[in-house]
C-alpha cells in the first residue's frame, strides 16, 4: 500500500527501548550519579546508591524535576557534568539492529519519521544522533511540553504541530499505556513493541 493509498503521513517512535535501550540511561542515573556522590562524600558505591535511589524514589516519576540531570547533579552538590557523564558512557548507548533498516524503508517510502519520547531532551539527542538525519521532530514530552507522561493531550499537541489528523499518524513504542492506549484515545494506529516478549500469546 502507497503512503497517498492508506492516508498515513507519519511514523511516530518511542526512543527507550523502541529505538535505543535502556542501558546508557541506567548507566547514567545508577551508575555515574551515586559514582560521583560516593566520591563527593567518601562513601561506598552500595552507600551512595541506596540514598541516591531513595531521593529518586522521594521525587518519583510523576514530578517533572524527576526527568532533569541537571537538578539531581545540582541536588546531590556534584561537580561532574551530564556532558561528562554523557561522554563517560557513551559506549553504552545502543540503536537496535532492526532500526536503521525501518527507518530507511518508511523515509524511502516518503513518510514523515518523528520521535515521541518522555526522556528529556539531552538524553534522546545524544542516543540518537546516529540516526537523527532520518527524523524531522524529536518530541519530549517533558522537556518540550511540561508533561510527565506521554497523554492523549501529549499526542494532540504533536499532532497541532506538524498539522496532521491523529488518523495519518503511526506510533509505535514498548509502553502499553503511554505507547499503545493513550495514542490510540484520540485516533492514532499504535503498535505495541515487544522486545522482551514479556506478554505472552497463548
Ligand atoms: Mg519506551
Amino acid at each position: 500500500m502507497t503512503r497517498v493509498e492508506n492516508g498515513i503521513k507519519v511514523f511516530s517512535f518511542d526512543v527507550d527501548g523502541t529505538l535505543v535501550d535502556q542501558r546508557f540511561a541506567d548507566a547514567v542515573w545508577l551508575r555515574g550519579i551515586p559514582e560521583a556522590y560516593a566520591a563527593k562524600k567518601g562513601l561506598s558505591f552500595e552507600q551512595a546508591f541506596e540514598f541516591v535511589k531513595s531521593e529518586y524514589d522521594k521525587i518519583g516519576e510523576h514530578s517533572i524535576e524527576w526527568y532533569r540531570i541537571d537538578y539531581w547533579l545540582q541536588k546531590f552538590g556534584l561537580e561532574v557534568t551530564r556532558d561528562e557523564l554523557f561522554k563517560r558512557y557513551k559506549g553504552k548507548v545502543k540503536i537496535y539492529e532492526d532500526v536503521r533498516t525501518v527507518l530507511e524503508v518508511l523515509k524511502e517510502e516518503g513518510y514523515e519519521l518523528i520521535m515521541s519520547s518522555n526522556a528529556a531532551t539531552e538524553f534522546v539527542d545524544f542516543q540518537t544522533r546516529p540516526i537523527r538525519k532520518f527524523f524531522s521532530h524529536a518530541f519530549s514530552a517533558t522537556s518540550d511540553f511540561g508533561e510527565v507522561k506521554k497523554s492523549h493531550n501529549f499526542y494532540a499537541q504533536v499532532c497541532e504541530i506538524l498539522d496532521v489528523k491523529p488518523q495519518a499518524v503511526v506510533h509505535i513504542g514498548d509502553h502499553w499505556v503511554f505507547d499503545f492506549l493513550n495514542p490510540r484515545e484520540i485516533g492514532i494506529t499504535a503498535y505495541f513493541l515487544d522486545r522482551y516478549e514479556t506478554v505472552k500469546i497463548e
